[in-house]
């Protein structure tokens, strides 16, 4: 998908499909059917051949054309698929290519649900999956071979804040002819370029930065228009894993301010990740778009900014942690992020419970650590609350 306008322009009008009653904002099409005008229309609508229209919301609905559309020209993508959730997204990229006997490489550093679909579903189906630690490039050489179909990684990991190089991993992936799958949540769509660097097919979970007001779950796949077509949609639509045309009506709301939205949080978290260096109650502050970020260099190459999530380790562990939650008063706790609002979350005993000690060792992820997701708040007052809350520590 492509057309000369610039990101900005395309998140409001990109992909706009107008009735009949030239409505201003975009029609939710409520509808699971389409009605044909005779059984001759509707043999040749069920062609393999036959035009491209409309036939049944699980495989396609005008709301969620847009927003597939919107999106594709948001990526510079070919072409997109929208799922039911982020990991319907990550599922049906992974699952709709690979066979048994294929093996895949991925980051070792990922969202507990990626890692379920990896090490549980996949292996079970025959798949042999290598995890790598996917900062090192040596690992990334070392674990692909010829029979690497595709390689996974989110291109920020969860909840450590560490970045990848889409484009030297790409280039390692590509020489063995593997499909480069990548999880861009903590990128966001405003500051990918996840496509021009290489990867070649792009999922997020829309339940985050693009909703980006905590009301639905969505995901998308984006791809060129033969891999979509040819591989994603026939099975997610025969495995039921689209997205809701209401959904999709949120989503293409939620696409009209991202750009705003994501600036404004990115802004605060370096404003907050400034304020907060070398505060005598945190072990380390995480945020890539900080100079003090181990791969600082690599993420103003890679998408320009540090992204909305910051992570603070705190001293003191899970208890002086659980005090910090406690004593915010504007930051809410849960275990979104992207929201409007900021959420701050303990991912050792919740989002990465799951996890064995060890793992969570592995990843970084000590029990004082807290992830904060920067909402659209003044930043002022976000910055004093986490000061206030602090002191509890
Ligand atoms: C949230 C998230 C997902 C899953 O998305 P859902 O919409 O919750 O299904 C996958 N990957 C990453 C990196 C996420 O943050």
């Amino acid at each position: 998908m492509s057309n000369n306008w610039k990101k900005r322009t395309n998140l409001v009008h990109g992909g706009s499909r107008r009735s009949q009653y030239n409505e201003v904002s975009e029609a939710i099409f409520l509808t699971q059917g389409f009605v044909y005008d005779s059984a001759e229309q509707a043999e040749a609508r069920f062609l393999e051949s036959g035009p491209d229209e409309f036939i049944y919301a699980r495989y396609g609905n005008p709301t969620v054309a847009m927003f597939e559309e919107r999106m594709a020209l948001l990526e510079g993508a070919e072409d997109a698929f929208a799922t039911a959730s982020g990991m319907a997204a990550v599922n049906g990229a992974l699952v709709s290519m690979l066979k048994a006997g294929d093996h895949v490489v991925s980051a070792r550093a990922l969202f507990g649900s990626c890692l379920y679909i990896l090490e549980d579903i996949l292996v079970r189906y025959g798949v042999e999956v290598t995890l790598v630690d996917g900062t090192d490039l040596a690992q990334w050489k070392a674990a692909v071979r010829p029979d690497t179909k595709a390689v996974f990684f989110e291109s920020v990991s969860n909840p450590t804040l560490e970045v990848i190089d889409i484009a030297a991993v790409s280039d390692i992936a590509h020489q063995v002819g593997a499909t480069v799958v990548v999880d861009n949540v903590f990128s966001t769509p405003v500051f990918s370029r996840a496509i021009k660097l290489g990867a070649d097919v792009v999922v997020y979970s829309a339940t985050k930065h693009i909703d980006g007001q905590g009301r639905t779950l969505g995901g998308v796949i984006l791809g060129t228009k033969e891999f979509i077509r040819k591989t994603v949609e026939p099975y997610m639509k025969h495995t039921g894993g689209s997205m809701s045309p209401f959904t999709a009506w949120v989503m293409l709301k939620g696409l009209e301010t991202i750009d705003l939205r994501v600036r404004a949080q990115a802004a605060s978290a370096l404003a907050l990740a400034e304020a907060l260096q070398g505060h005598p109650a945190l072990e380390r502050v995480i945020y890539p778009g900080h100079p003090e970020h181990a791969q600082y260099r690599l993420v103003q190459s890679q998408t320009g900014s540090g992204g909305t999530v910051i992570s603070l380790d705190i001293k003191g562990g899970q208890d002086a942690a659980f005090r910090v939650l406690n004593a915010l008063e504007i930051a809410v706790i849960s275990n979104n992020l992207g929201d409007a609002k900021s959420i701050a979350t303990h991912p050792a005993t919740t989002t990465h419970q799951r996890l064995s000690d060890e793992q969570r060792d592995a990843l970084g992820i000590t029990p004082g650590l807290i992830r904060f997701s920067v909402g659209i708040e003044d930043t002022e007052d976000l910055i004093s609350d986490i000061l206030q809350a602090l002191k509890s520590a």
